[in-house]
């Protein structure tokens, strides 16, 4: 994709460092402090960690509640002092390691609501909240009037999130400096003292996504929102209102590969996801931290590895529970061969067969039947002997006109491309 090509050769994939309940004790950082290495060898460019400041739930929490931004493992409060992947410290480690590895860090960042606050007196609602936060950081002390209702308005233009007390007020100008405007906002400090890339922001429908385009224009780095819909021309109209550079993950691409791989009808994957539209603004994915309803995942892996969009792959597939040796094939075919347009050159219910257009391009067969398939198509290779990338089916030569006859293994793929 186009903002993060910059300064790198290839297109990069993404991988999501973490699963719903990794093991406490704040062990992960280390854990991937010695998988960047190996990761960077085989492709990958870049990882999402989960949401690393100190939550509701201390050391058992996932991080998707947050109390104190800028404590990422360093004061003993909510009780203890490491989150539940570890210290500030091994984080600033993991992630040096992963810039010397070439790998670029993305951090999660949750800005819509806030948990664990005390309760006071709140005059615009009239009652008592939970939104008293006094940080052990000594940084963005909040009450009430930081969360909605306040003195400005009762909510904002997002959609409802279910965090009534304290849902985050973005339009309030303290809130804009110490989340993302002073040099040593939130936003700032994350990149400059702990070392982030990149921003990964949950939930962007429940908020305004002028706060996404203000954050970039402060802080810089590239950015993928969660903006959970299956409509592609709503997260579409989103990334214009957020500025145009900011990408989404592809859940139109996502739910369509589910109805197509494991639905059993191809024909799904026509003109399917925002990728389809925006394929520079689309990261693609099988599976996360809370979704993993595509049961035939590896036609799917071997479609988004070898489609436009930017892949991201969820940890526990690639770690523990599918064959990493064929996603490895994937991932080096992503980066070697899957370059320019793509063409759908066959497609009905058990069979779809695309090229891409570049340099040197490829050809993805994805047979979703019980028995081998074959067909003779019409491919941009003229006179040139193809082999498959995946290594499940035999060489091929494709005549003079570009006609050539390609083999799919059952329910399985194949990657023709030149050598
Ligand atoms: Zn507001
Ligand atoms: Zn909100
Ligand atoms: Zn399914």
């Amino acid at each position: 994709m186009l903002f993060l090509l910059v300064g790198r050769a290839s297109a990069g994939v993404m991988m999501q460092a973490f699963y719903w309940d990794v093991p406490m004790g704040g062990t992960w950082w280390d854990t991937l402090s010695q998988k960047v290495g190996p990761w960077a060898e085989k492709g990958i460019t870049d990882i999402w960690l989960p949401p690393s400041q100190k939550s509701q739930g201390g050391a058992r929490s996932m991080g998707y509640n947050p109390y104190d931004y800028f404590d990422q493992g360093k004061y003993d409060q909510l009780g203890s002092i490491e989150t539940r992947f570890g210290s500030e410290s091994e984080l600033k480690s993991l992630i040096h390691k992963a810039h010397q590895a070439g790998i670029k860090v993305f951090a999660d960042i949750v800005i819509n609501h806030n948990s664990g606050g005390d309760l006071e007196y709140n005059q615009v609602a009239a009652k008592n909240t939970w939104t008293k936060f006094e940080p052990a950081s000594g940084k963005f002390p909040r009450t009430a009037m930081d969360f909605h209702p306040n003195l400005l308005h009762s909510q904002d233009e997002g959609k409802v999130s279910g965090y009534e007390q304290t849902d985050v007020c973005h339009e309030q100008p303290r809130v804009q400096d110490w989340l993302w405007k002073k040099s040593d906002s939130y936003a700032q400090w994350m990149k400059n003292t702990i070392g982030y890339d990149g921003w990964r922001f949950q939930a962007v429908d429940k908020y305004g996504a002028w706060v996404v385009k203000d954050w970039l224009l402060y802080a810089g780095g590239n950015a993928v929102g969660e903006y959970w819909d299956s409509n592609k021309w709503t997260l579409n109209s989103w990334i214009d209102k957020a500025g145009g550079k900011v990408s989404l993950f592809d859940f139109p691409l996502y739910y369509a590969m589910d109805n197509a791989f494991d639905g059993n009808n191809l024909m799904h994957l026509v003109d399917a996801g925002l990728v389809s539209i925006r394929p520079n603004n689309a990261v693609t994915f099988v599976a996360n931290h809370d979704s993993d309803e595509i049961f035939n995942k590896h036609l799917a892996y071997a479609y988004i590895l070898t489609h436009q969009g930017y892949p991201c792959i969820f940890y526990r597939d690639y770690e523990e529970t599918m064959d990493k040796n064929a996603l490895n094939k994937l991932i080096s075919i992503h980066e070697k061969k899957a370059k320019g347009s793509t063409s759908i050159l066959f497609v009905d219910n058990d069979e779809y067969i695309a090229q891409r257009n570049g340099d040197p391009g490829l050809i993805i067969y994805i047979n979703n039947s019980a028995q081998w398939k074959s067909r003779l198509i019409k491919s941009k290779y003229k006179s040139t002997r193809l082999h498959d990338f995946a290594e499940y089916a035999k060489d091929v030569v494709s005549d003079s006109r570009g006609e050539v006859q390609l083999w799919a293994p059952p329910h399985g793929y194949s990657v023709y491309s030149r050598y």
